[in-house]
């Protein structure tokens, strides 16, 4: 394989020895060995200057052309230039695609800095947000976007959940908005427009509101006059009588569907934290637990109560009223009779806590996750034939959210049930006899 370096190292050895070989001969050996050396070291030098002055302007495409070691050196360094071109030319192809592709994206995104300062951001950003390419690089988004929900959004660092809000340019649009944190202390703000979505949600909810709305009335009049068929003592409620009471029955349950449909629609359709007053949480719990003896009946469960007297809520006393007594009204109908029943409310210094324990059927793991959608059972036939409208749990997850709160379950099959409301601790309301004594 020839080698570059060998040849070299042969030539400045002939070089050197011809130079010996005619000083010998002339009798001038160190002069020639001297002027050979100064020779081969001006010729080092001077293609180093040639190679610096070509790298200085690299411009000029093609290098300087030489033999020996140092047509072998251009050649590698020139080898190197054309590599790092392409790689360039790729790189910046990819980043304008890149570019491109995010531009075209319909959603608007930014990219922010660990202080939410705007680093780039693409064309949706400026007809959503109202950004302006060259003032906003650098400005922080804050300042620019200053509805209240967003700031507190961004500052609680917390972007688990999108952020829903209307259009900071006005109008009626309502955006969805995410923050995903990458690479190092870098955010990726994504905006979507779910105008359509809301819209069509809206419509939804209208609807379900206005079918509940119209059934109410003709069914109320339909358990009027079953109930007075019912009470009458002549000859077609003797012969009805069964399928009157069958009747009567179906009718009661059509009315509870309606009236958790209404309920359901009205926790969606309010913005419900305008909506929040102080709850007497201690008196519903009471009235919840003495509604729920009632409904045990001769089943004889045991409830037992233990309660905070002076921890009350801020919150919608009727959508409170719902959550609990939905909670402990499933307690009582799917335990067996006989069976015992604790419910507790209580505090500590993470949020305020609504607790029902029962040693009932319980739920095998696979319900859990499903358990709060609307008309969701484990068993069909034993929710009806207690009167349930699979709406239950629907109306507690909607109601503790109106409340900022969250539901935890555990269960298991045979052994029972605990369902746990947890209220974030800014709604607590410690209220004491004395100030209540001052109030009046
Ligand atoms: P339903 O009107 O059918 O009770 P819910 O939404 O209140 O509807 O509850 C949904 C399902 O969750 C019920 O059908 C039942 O299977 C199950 N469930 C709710 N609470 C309990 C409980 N305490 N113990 C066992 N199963 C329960």
């Amino acid at each position: 394989m020839h080698n570059p370096w060998i040849a070299e190292v042969w030539r400045t050895g002939l070089i050197l020895f011809a130079a010996l070989l005619l000083g010998v001969f002339v009798g001038q050996t160190m002069l020639f060995l001297l002027i050979a050396v100064s020779a081969l070291l001006a010729w080092h030098l001077y293609h180093l200057y040639r190679l610096e002055r070509w790298y200085r302007n690299r411009k000029r495409f093609h290098p300087p052309q030489a033999g020996g070691i140092w047509g072998e050196v251009y050649y590698h360094i020139y080898q190197l230039q054309q590599r790092n071109r392409r790689r360039k030319r790729k790189l910046s192809r990819m980043l304008n695609r890149f570019n491109e592709s995010t531009s075209a994206m319909p959603d608007a995104t930014v990219v922010l800095t660990a202080d939410n300062r705007i680093e780039w951001f693409n064309t949706a950003a400026r007809d959503y947000l109202g950004l302006r390419p060259k003032q906003d690089v650098g400005q922080r988004i804050d300042n620019l976007i200053r509805h209240p929900r967003f700031v507190q959004y961004l500052q609680a660092n917390d972007f688990r959940q999108p952020l829903e809000m209307p259009s900071p340019m006005g109008g009626d649009q309502v955006f969805s908005i995410r923050v995903v944190p990458y690479g190092k202390q870098r955010r990726l703000l994504l905006v979507r427009d779910i105008t359509r979505l809301k819209r069509l949600e809206r419509v939804r909810q209208d609807f379900v509101a206005n079918v509940s709305h119209e059934l109410r009335t003709p069914l109320t009049v339909i358990a009027g006059y079953l109930e007075n068929m019912g009470d009458a003592e002549d000859a077609c409620a003797t012969r009805w009588g069964k399928g009157i009471a069958q009747m009567q029955d179906q009718t009661r349950r059509m009315i509870r569907i309606v009236e958790d449909l209404l309920m359901l629609s009205r926790m969606e359709a309010d913005d419900r934290e305008g909506h929040r007053s102080p709850v007497a949480v201690p008196a519903i719990l009471a009235s919840v637990v003495e509604e729920a003896r009632a409904i045990s009946g001769s089943d004889g469960h045991q409830i037992e109560l233990s309660c905070d007297s002076h921890l009350w809520l801020k919150g919608e006393e009727k959508v409170l009223y719902s959550v609990f007594s939905n909670l402990v009204f499933n307690a009582v109908r799917y335990t067996p009779p006989g069976g015992h029943i604790r419910i507790r409310w209580f505090r500590d210094e993470a949020g305020a806590y609504f607790e029902v324990e029962d040693t009932g059927i319980g739920i095998s793991p696979q319900h859990l996750p499903r358990l709060v959608e609307r008309f969701y059972r484990v068993d069909p036939g034993r929710s009806r034939e207690h009167g349930g409208t699979g709406l239950g749990l629907a109306i507690v997850k909607h109601g503790l959210e109106c409340h900022a709160a969250r539901l935890e379950i555990e269960s298991q099959v045979g052994e029972g049930s605990r369902f746990r409301a947890v209220f974030p601790a800014d709604l607590i309301i410690d209220h004491q006899p004395a100030e209540a004594a001052l109030e009046s």
